[in-house]
């Protein structure tokens, strides 16, 4: 198949339904995780997550980059802000995250956050106005983490010394580890992410699979992808025997992209990282590595101690672990909506919460 429509083909869908409704007939019940937000929006979009026979559950996990920053990054990002000569360059939905006492969205209109569409464009910005310390929030998987460390290597070449990363990357697989040992979430299957499977390769989840024996399949982002990889899923548990399957093999390779990881290697060093709602995770979070810590915002931007409260009554950690869903929450739709976000997981355009919000309501 080579065009979208054909991923999105109600025949072969109804034909895949029906397999995984035989498969799964005298199947135990299972709980399947999707990791990645893009999978949590077409799950939704397409109502697959409704039309899955009762006994095979789909549940979302901690595949949203900007949900899964801790509140205390905005905190601090925000703080950047209010410093002289700061201008903190982000993502669009980073700007919409409730902090503490504001938000991101709020410091714009003083010019002192800006939205840009790649950390390069904040480079350049920093090259054309040197009286100016340019600060770029770097958040998100290994998808984003190499097109960032490309912007170092540019930055260090340029020798600019006004442009700065707050780095918070995250990588995928010490989160799926956590949750695999979790037995409140009870995983039997992770449906993969796409985008971070085509950097990190096939390889990466082995570990998982076989340490857990929790069956892995990397799936697309279409339909009767999504559906092909819930049925794969299916046959590997009555098999019960775990492996690593690669259903998005159009995209995603055995090694994965080996220049990415490269660029990712030189530029960042593994470190831990604290998710927002699930707490610190060993060897989760990417820093900048020596050769590059002039181009640290941490470690060259002084700031003072910054004292973060919890959202109260907002249950975005037990959604981003899959424990609950947007609907167990009693602020959805009523006081958090996407027009007045009160928690992350109903910000960003990849968040559970708002993905419920737009396909249910
Ligand atoms: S609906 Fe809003 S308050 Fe509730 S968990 Fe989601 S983001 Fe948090």
């Amino acid at each position: 198949m080579k065009y979208i429509d054909e991923f999105r083909n109600f025949d072969i869908a109804a034909k895949i339904f029906r397999l995984i409704k035989e498969e799964a007939k005298d199947l135990e019940p299972v709980n399947f995780m999707e990791v990645c937000g893009t999978h949590t929006m077409a799950v939704e979009r397409f109502g697959i997550r409704r039309m899955l026979p009762e006994n095979v559950r789909l549940i979302s996990g901690p595949g949203c980059p900007v949900c899964v920053t801790p509140k205390n990054y905005i905190d601090r990002a925000i703080a950047l802000t209010n410093l002289e000569d700061v201008i903190v360059f982000s993502f669009g939905d980073m700007l919409k995250v409730p902090g503490t006492n504001t938000s991101l969205f709020k410091q714009k209109s003083r010019g002192k956050a800006r939205v840009v569409y790649s950390a390069f464009d904040a480079a350049l910005f920093a090259e054309k106005n040197q009286n100016k310390k340019i600060v770029f929030l770097g958040i998100g998987f290994e998808t984003t983490s190499p097109t960032v460390a490309a912007t170092v290597k540019y930055a260090k070449k340029k020798r600019l010394k006004n442009f700065f990363v707050y780095s918070g990357h995250k990588v995928m697989p010490p989160a799926m580890k956590l949750l695999a040992e979790d037995k409140k979430v009870n995983i039997k299957g992770f449906l993969c992410p796409a985008h971070v499977s085509a950097i990190i390769g096939m390889k990466s989840y082995a570990r998982i699979c076989e340490g857990y024996n929790i069956p892995c399949v990397i799936a697309g982002f279409e339909p009767l992808d999504i559906l092909h990889s819930v049925l794969m899923l299916i046959r590997q548990v009555k098999s019960n025997k775990a492996k690593v399957e690669n259903q998005y093999n159009r995209v995603v390779k055995f090694s994965g992209n080996i220049k990415a990881l490269q660029l990712i290697d030189e530029v960042f060093s593994i470190n831990d990282s604290d998710w927002r709602g699930i707490g610190v995770i060993k060897n989760s979070g990417l820093v900048l590595s020596k050769g590059y810590m002039d181009f640290d915002a941490e470690k060259k931007i002084d700031l003072p101690d910054i004292k973060t409260s919890a959202d109260k009554g907002c249950i975005c950690g037990s959604v981003l672990k899959g424990i609950k869903t947007p609907l167990d929450c009693g602020l959805f739709s009523k006081k958090c909506n996407p027009d007045n976000p009160y928690g992350a997981c109903m910000v960003s355009s990849e968040g559970a919460c708002a993905a419920y919000y737009r396909y249910r309501k």
